[in-house]
């Protein structure tokens, strides 16, 4: 048996089925914004390996602090023990944080880093005194992991929610925020989706520990922007139903929309936060929940403790992303390629088929009306050199950061070819 024979026989791939196994690329090396294949032909990342790699792939520094973490402590447990990587990591962490949020629990992943929200956020309200407030809201839209609480708390239509039935907890959802990014924003409660928002902790409130929502970019949801009057507004109405405020910036976090983090858009602060992919460059799997003292005071002890918690080798590449980042205006970067992919772009809404285009950072998103075929776009992909995975509907870009301006053209035309050969 071939080796791709071997692997298509007994290799599961994400969200496909064994009985159809699906065309794959056999990727030997990887470096910059350039995907190796087998066959040597090359490919630019444009989906920045789920928006992780969000540097380019396998930048110097950090496969350095790798080797050099990997040669003198690779793992420890952190039950009662720590290490270098992980304060010099907390370092950069809390430095890079609003005023407040400085506690900091480390997973393994973004999915993870959420349940560990989740967890935080009941035990506190269970400890102040409200031991029937262990429900969660969040807005339709979202997408916040594939573990069983984050799965129940992604949108029902675009998430999971149907394949499991019954055996997802039923949450809170109030409609996707109505009012786009770059729309004018209204102060109407009825018309910005405020009022929806404190109707339901008007009348469940009492029940509610938390409202989770991605900051600006709504991504695997369906990858929709909102306006940031929409977190300040929410803010306020958490604040004065007292239910905590968890944003996830897994998938913004670190210049991706534009700002160092998303939230900065709004000005607003939550309770708790989720970081993770782009955290350690995207080279390994790191995730950070981080809250403030007064939170954290009434968790108590929180109950989880992965296996390879705050593993140093994470830890050591992402305190070198983390000096990689500081190192450069990356969010100026993420602009300069919003502007040109909505410059390139732009030819998209004339073409048939096109239902929305949007831009926001170094994010470019093609809406069609109809699910994308995956032989045009993988045909496509081979010809032009430029990897994309589109999601259901959308047709999107998520380059590396690092992406010189021909190269991203380069993405752009693939992007538009596809969509016109429809
Ligand atoms: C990717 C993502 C997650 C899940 O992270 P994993 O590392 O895949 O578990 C959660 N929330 C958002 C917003 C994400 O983009």
């Amino acid at each position: 048996m071939t080796d791709m024979a071997f692997e298509q026989a007994h290799v599961w791939h994400p969200y496909t089925e064994r009985a159809l196994p699906q065309r794959l690329h056999k990727i030997v090396a990887a470096e910059g914004i350039w995907l190796t294949c087998d066959d040597g032909r090359r490919m630019i990342d444009a989906m920045s390996s789920w928006w992780a790699v969000a540097f380019g792939h396998a930048p110097a520094p950090l496969v350095q602090a790798l080797k050099d973490q990997a040669e003198i402590l690779p793992h420890v447990m952190f039950a009662g023990l720590t290490h270098q990587p992980v304060i010099d990591l907390t370092r950069h962490l809390v430095a890079a944080m609003p005023a407040g949020l400085d506690q900091i629990f480390y997973s393994d992943s973004g999915s993870v880093s959420v349940e560990v929200a989740v967890k935080m956020a009941t035990q506190s309200q269970v400890n102040r005194g409200n031991p029937h407030r262990t429900d969660f809201a969040t807005a339709r839209g979202g997408y916040h992991g594939d573990t069983w609480k984050a799965m129940s708390l992604s949108d029902p239509e675009t998430g999971m929610h149907t394949q499991f039935g019954r055996a997802l907890q039923a949450q809170h959802f109030v409609s996707r925020p109505p009012i786009p990014y770059d729309a004018p924003w209204s102060e109407d409660p009825a018309r910005n989706g405020l009022a929806e928002v404190e109707t339901l902790f008007r009348t469940h409130g009492d029940r509610i520990a938390a409202f989770i929502i991605e900051p600006i970019v709504q991504g695997a949801g369906g990858m929709h922007f909102h306006h940031p009057g929409y977190l300040r507004g929410l803010r306020a109405l958490c604040d004065h139903f007292g239910i905590h405020l968890i944003f996830d910036e897994i998938a913004t976090g670190f210049s991706r929309t534009g700002a160092d983090f998303a939230m900065e858009t709004a000005g607003v602060t939550p309770d708790i936060l989720c970081l993770g992919k782009a955290l350690t460059g995207g080279l390994m799997t790191l995730a950070a929940t981080i809250t403030t003292k007064e939170l954290a005071a009434n968790v108590g002890a929180l109950m989880h403790g992965p296996t390879f918690m705050a593993n140093p080798l994470a830890c050591a590449v992402a305190s070198a992303a983390m000096d990689l980042w500081k190192g450069r205006d990356w969010s100026a970067r993420a602009r300069a390629i919003e502007t040109q992919l909505a410059i390139e772009l732009a030819p998209a809404r004339a073409i048939t088929g096109v239902r929305d285009l949007r831009t926001l950072g170094a994010i470019g998103v093609i809406e069609m009306d109809a699910p994308l075929p995956v032989e045009r776009v993988h045909q496509v992909c081979v010809e032009s050199g430029v990897w994309l995975r589109p999601l259901g509907r959308l047709l999107y870009a998520m380059p590396p950061l690092s992406i010189e301006p021909d190269e991203l053209s380069k993405v752009t035309h693939a992007m538009l070819t596809i969509t016109k050969g429809l």
